[in-house]
């Protein structure tokens, strides 16, 4: 059965504010209407875009705002209808109407904040630290490859002073230890430049002026790393000056 209220769910369905029951009912209505899919994706790909919505539901934080933004709109007069079609969910029908005129809202605003270019051109990129390092002219690649298949590359930009990390298939570190970077001075000290991410595929960009560096190596520290290294280093990267 689809009736008039079952299409004005789809604001609300978009963004995950409805409970399971409405859920499944408006999944049956949107099985069978054309209409509704339409709206859903676009109101989905509107929310994707903003960064507000993914296939897990919207954060906390946008169904606040629309909770928020129900408080704002008066809700829409009761329709009427004779008693033989008024649900449970019917007596709601005002207030999800006004969540989704929320969502709608809080879209355009979201849109109108993302795209202030009138003359629709993307802006500049914004590259990352990794980025600006990967794509320096002066970009240079140290790797390393584990007894265990696991592996390690240093991109050391000269120009920039800054040099990154990038592993692949890395171990975990034992349990109440990490990965400590160290970068190497001209003098032979070793830098503390910052504790590797714990996952196995990462890239860290390293703390610490990298211009003069001599070498970076990975010790494993306690938790929470060292001022010093405290072990044999399990990798060294020499660099070339
Ligand atoms: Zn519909």
């Amino acid at each position: 059965m689809t009736t008039d209220h079952d299409h004005a769910l789809s604001g609300a369905y978009a963004v995950d504010a409805l409970d399971a029951d409405e859920r499944a009912r408006f999944e049956t209505h949107l099985s069978q209407c054309a209409d509704c899919r339409a709206e859903v994706d676009s109101l989905r790909e509107a929310a994707a875009l903003l960064g507000i919505a993914d296939e897990v539901g919207p954060p906390p934080a946008l169904r606040d705002d629309v909770l928020a933004g129900i408080e704002r709109i008066r809700p829409l007069p009761p329709l009427t209808r004779e008693p033989a079609t008024v649900t449970p969910l019917f007596r709601r029908l005002p207030t999800l109407l006004a969540a989704a005129a929320a969502v709608v809202l809080l879209l355009g605003v979201g849109l109108a904040v993302l795209r202030p270019w009138s003359d629709g051109t993307e802006p500049p990129p914004q590259l990352s630290a990794a980025e600006q390092i990967l794509r320096a002219g002066d970009a240079t690649h140290v790797e390393k490859a584990f007894p265990d298949g696991s592996q390690a590359t240093i991109v050391l930009s000269r120009s920039q002073g800054k040099a990154l990390i990038r592993t692949k298939d890395m171990a975990p570190a034992p349990d109440g230890k990490v990965y400590e970077l160290w970068l190497q001075t001209p003098a032979g000290k070793m830098i503390p430049a910052g504790l590797m991410p714990d996952e196995s595929d990462t890239t860290y960009v390293l703390d610490g002026d990298a211009a003069e560096a001599t070498g970076v190596g990975i010790t494993v520290e306690p938790d929470g790393g060292s001022e010093q290294p405290t072990t044999q280093p399990i990798a060294v990267f020499p660099l070339e000056s």
